[in-house]
């Protein structure tokens, strides 16, 4: 039963209510309130320790307004009710406290020390930025420690200092500063007997030279002073007393708090009538620790004979019927248990629901399956959604992230991550039209990824120009705008890797960045991204002690990350029929709901307790009377009790079984319940199950659609796919699909291969222009020879890959390898010209028209046609010619192409293309009867013979059944046969078709 409100009489002491916090609370509390207002005739000022059940104790209040012809027109109003912190805002004269530092400021004024002690990181296995940010942290929430544990010394001093202070803000600042030196001074030695850590006493000198008036402890304390000061005023100048003040403790206090609030509310009582209003757990604790809390000492009170008896009646007149015990065994079931139990509430016409989030993980994935009940359902996440999971985050993460990269470039992940962030305005960035920017980013991926640009700026312009090479000699536009956006977020990037980073600069250059881009006018429109320009906001240190800080470009982007961890991200209320409310324990404080669903309720996860300060020891804290883990654990048995006594419908949800599949028992506090009353026993949650049968999957075979359109023409690489696997073909060359490639470590094989085609090309060409000098020394002597072609392929090689090093360190190893090679491809090449073999020409476009009817008897032509490596003539024959392909492969792997060499004719098809049509290999008057692969990659150190080519032999005599298969492969196709899935395991080990034809599961 609960306290009648007590009669305001004059008295200088404050007077002490309690209210049961049953779900009469708020009833409870409003009718008192209003009791107050009307015994008074004032409206009172009522303040709540947490701001938690504000909106609830506000609606009470309207819900029991007492009768008007009772009120006078002062109290009509509805009594202020505000919240602890936000009535210390609001605390008179506020603009003469002394400047506050915001957290910012002083977080970065703990890191510069820090830096100074390098040792200190060491210890808290802080090295890394981010981590030495996180210690940074820890020092700040400990020194507010030590700082409220010096508070009552302050008290008095400062009480007078406020009463008698001047309005000279600056002298005021000065006197507060001395007399907080004076006080910490006198409570170091004390302290400092009492932590006898190294670290803690490094945490001492921290805590002595960096504390200052602006702290927000200390503030706290001036606004309190504040607010004192302003009723003695009040009285003073009005000869009448203030309003009365009502102090709702909605949560135990830390010792500390309580000490300073209770000798508050005495200077208080001065002034002005003072009810503090505290929670009674006589009637409402389920388990001892909530009923008798704990002593001075931090150990739990054992309880009386009576109070035993008073904790058994409580139990026995629970209504435990309407609590659910619900264990699931695994997460996915549990979060589908919660789904279920919120779904059955809200059939129920519940329209007012809570999911306490003892386990936050399945709290979320119940969220994301409670998504499927659409806008009727308005979810609100109270338990701190964090600002750096939203897509605004990632969008200047992946800013953030591109800038850090080495000034050589990102790699191209980074880069296409933030290219495609949807808050980009390319159209704005290179000053062209959107219609000229659609699929930009696309064709730009699509160009990295064919030619293996993993990263480095040098890298990816090589890649566009000669993806835009290429486009010209094909007919197709080339795209200059790839190269326009290259270079602006080159610019940018560049300018961050020039500057003497401080503070100040770079947090103008990231504001600069974000307009320039667009990103800031994107961010304006959403809702997080707005909350994200504020937070950026706060790095705006311009106008104070720490702008010229010098930071490390990591150092202040991990700063920027830290600050987005911690930042929370509040979401829009809307209109819906019913409110789901996700949230913490200790928010169900003074609240009602229809129906509670308590997820995680298992031994493990209820109680939590946070995690323990990291300077000091559980005893330590209770010596500078701080939070310890005890009082958590009667705050949370008391909140447990609440809520289940507050509440009529409880579901209490845990997963039975850990991560390492031990069993899990549901909380002590359940098991302890359940032993006193029996008939309350655990359901195992029994997912819905959806019965089907199985068909064994066969292999794949797909017919072709009348609809889809068959190639008018096919490279070497195409049909060699066709030859493999036809099905490998049909998924990508005729339905076009691609895996959406990842860039690994590594160098860029494929431009690199590129080079080394070019460099072989310049190094052909060189060696033709030599030999038509008059003078050359080269022609007729052999040794001569031989040291110009090294020379000279040594130095073009470092030519045609100096761009590409640039890029990206890394691919010297390539050109270090390709290097040792050198003097054995010369002696390779030396030995051809002996036999009469002549270089004439490289990468020419060769192709051939291949007539064959289709199954209805129509005429048919398809161009078949690639690009040959390089064609060589013999001077010795007046006909023979032969064509090469290079290949950057051992000569193994050579060796095992050649076995299945019609099913990989390449070289079959440039000879024949080149027969057919001499013209376009220059090649007029000459028969291409010879072929061979040339190796790249001769294993110098095991090939003592260093082979390195291998001949296909009898060339012209492959050709008819070369051209029999080709014609039937054709006709197969274009009669659009079965085409079934079936290669040898070699070839479907990088096929990128086989999730789709399923290899494996047939
Ligand atoms: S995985 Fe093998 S069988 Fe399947 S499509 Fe690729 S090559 Fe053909």
């Amino acid at each position: 039963m609960s306290q009648p409100f007590p009669t305001i009489f004059k008295q200088e002491q404050p007077q002490s209510w309690l209210i049961t916090p049953n779900g009469s609370a708020l009833e409870q509390l409003a009718k008192g309130i209003w009791d107050c207002a009307v015994q008074t005739n004032e409206r009172p000022l009522v303040v709540l320790s947490t701001a938690g059940p504000l909106i609830g104790v506000r609606a009470a209040l309207e819900k029991y307004r007492p009768d008007p012809s009772i009120l006078n027109p002062k109290t009509a109003f509805l009594p202020q009710v505000i919240s602890f912190n936000d009535w210390l805002e609001a605390a008179p004269g506020a603009w003469k406290f002394p400047k506050k530092q915001s957290d910012l400021e002083r977080w970065i004024s703990v890191y510069v020390n820090l830096r100074k002690y390098p040792k200190l990181k060491t210890w808290f296995k802080a090295e890394s930025d981010a981590g030495a940010w996180g210690l940074a942290q820890s020092v700040i929430d400990a020194c507010d420690i030590l700082s409220e544990a010096i508070i009552p010394q302050l008290h008095d001093q400062l009480n007078h200092l406020i009463q008698t202070n001047s309005l000279d803000s600056e002298v005021w600042t000065k006197q507060l500063q001395e007399l907080l030196d004076k006080t910490i001074a006198r409570a170091y030695p004390e302290l400092a007997r009492k932590v006898v850590d190294q670290e803690s006493e490094v945490l001492l000198t921290f805590w002595r030279y960096l504390s200052g008036v602006g702290d927000a402890v200390f503030r706290k304390r001036f606004a309190m002073a504040a607010h004192l000061s302003a009723a003695q005023a009040h009285q003073q100048a009005l000869q009448q007393t203030p309003r009365p003040f009502i102090w709702v403790q909605t949560a135990d206090l830390k010792p500390i708090d309580q000490e300073v609030i209770g000798k508050y509310l005495n200077d208080y009582a001065q002034y002005a009538p003072i009810v503090e209003v505290t929670l009674d757990w006589q009637s409402i604790a389920l388990w001892s620790e909530a009923l008798a809390g704990e002593n001075a000492a931090g150990e739990l009170i054992e309880l009386s004979a009576e109070q035993t008896q008073q904790l058994q009646s409580n139990i026995a007149a629970t209504h435990y019927q309407g609590w659910n015990l619900i264990s699931a065994r695994r997460f996915e079931e549990l979060a589908w248990a919660a789904a279920k139990s919120i779904e059955a509430h809200l059939i129920a016409d519940k329209k007012n629901i809570a999911l306490v989030a003892q386990d936050r993980l399945a709290a979320r994935r119940a969220r994301a399956l409670l998504a499927r009940l659409g806008p009727a359902l308005n979810i609100r996440d109270e338990t701190g959604w964090k600002l750096d999971t939203t897509r605004a985050a990632a969008a200047l993460n992946s800013w953030l992230e591109l800038i850090r990269a080495p000034k050589e470039g990102p790699t191209a992940s980074v880069l296409l991550e933030f290219l495609q962030n949807p808050y980009l305005d390319i159209p704005a960035c290179i000053q062209k039209t959107p219609e000229v920017c659609i699929g930009l980013v696309a064709q730009l991926e699509d160009i990295l990824i064919a030619s293996q640009a993993k990263s480095g700026w040098e890298t990816f312009y090589m890649a566009i120009e000669r993806a835009n090479a290429y486009a010209v000699n094909h007919d197709t536009v080339p795209n200059e705008a790839l190269l326009k956006l290259l270079q602006f977020v080159r610019e940018r990037h560049h300018a961050w890797q020039q500057m003497d980073l401080n503070c100040s600069n770079a947090y103008a250059l990231l504001q600069q960045n974000l307009q320039d881009t667009g990103i800031a006018q994107s961010l304006e429109q959403d809702l997080a991204g707005k909350q994200l320009l504020e937070v950026i906001n706060t790095f705006d240190l311009s106008s104070g002690d720490y702008q010229r800080v010098a930071m490390r470009l990591p150092e202040w982007i991990s700063l920027i990350k830290t600050v987005m961890e911690e930042a929370s991200y509040e979401e829009a209320g809307k209109e819906a029929q019913a409110t789901l409310s996700i949230l913490p324990l200790s928010s169900t404080r003074l609240r009602t709901f229809d129906a509670v669903v308590f997820i995680g309720c298992d031994e493990q996860q209820l109680p939590a307790f946070s995690e323990p300060p990291l300077f000091f020891s559980d005893a330590l804290n209770r010596l500078l009377k701080a939070s310890t883990m005890t009082a958590q654990y009667v705050q949370q048995a008391r909140d447990f009790s609440q809520l289940l006594m507050s509440c009529a419908n409880v579901d209490l949800l845990w997963q039975s079984k850990s991560k390492s599949g031990e069993p899990l028992r549901p909380s002590a506090w359940i098991q302890r319940l359940q032993t006193q009353l029996p008939k309350w026993t655990a359901v195992v949650f029994q997912p819905e199950l959806h019965g089907g049968k199985a068909r064994p999957i066969e292999r794949a075979v797909t017919t072709l659609d009348p609809d889809l359109p068959l190639p008018l023409s096919m490279s070497p690489s195409a049909y060699k796919a066709l030859r493999d696997c036809p099905y490998k073909y049909y998924v990508r060359s005729l339905l076009g699909l691609r895996e959406a490639k990842e860039f690994e470590d590594g160098f860029d094989a494929s431009l690199a291969g590129q080079s080394l085609h070019a460099l072989l090309r310049n190094f052909y060409q060189a060696l033709k222009t030599e030999e038509q000098k008059a003078d050359s020394k080269i022609k007729d002597n052999t040794p001569a020879r031989r040291q110009w072609m090294e020379q000279q392929l040594f130095a073009i090689s470092e030519k045609e890959f100096k761009r590409l090093i640039e890029g990206d360190g890394r691919v010297l190893g390539t050109l270090r390898d390709w290097q040792k090679q050198i003097p054995s491809f010369i002696d390779w090449q030396l030995q051809r010209e002996a036999e009469g073999w002549r270089y004439h020409n490289a990468e020419h476009q060769v192709g051939f028209d291949l007539h064959f009817v289709d199954a209805n008897g129509v005429d048919r032509l398809i161009r078949i046609a690639g690009r040959a490596d390089r064609f060589d003539i013999n001077v010795n024959g007046e006909h023979a010619a032969e064509v090469i392909d290079y290949k950057n492969q051992s000569m193994t792997k050579i060796k095992k192409r050649a076995e299945h060499l019609l099913d990989d004719p390449q070289l079959l098809i440039y000879a024949r293309a080149a027969n057919e049509d001499p013209e376009s290999a220059h090649l007029q008057g000459r028969e291409v009867s010879q072929a061979q692969w040339v190796s790249l990659k001769v294993d110098i150190k095991r090939d003592k013979k260093l082979t390195r080519s291998l001949e296909i032999e009898g060339v012209p005599n492959l050709m008819p059944a070369f051209s029999e298969q080709l014609i039937e492969d054709m006709q197969n196709l274009w009669s659009r046969k079965e085409m079934a899935a079936f290669a040898p395991d070699g070839v479907c080990k990088y096929c990128e078709a086989r999730g789709i034809c399923r290899k494996g599961m047939w």
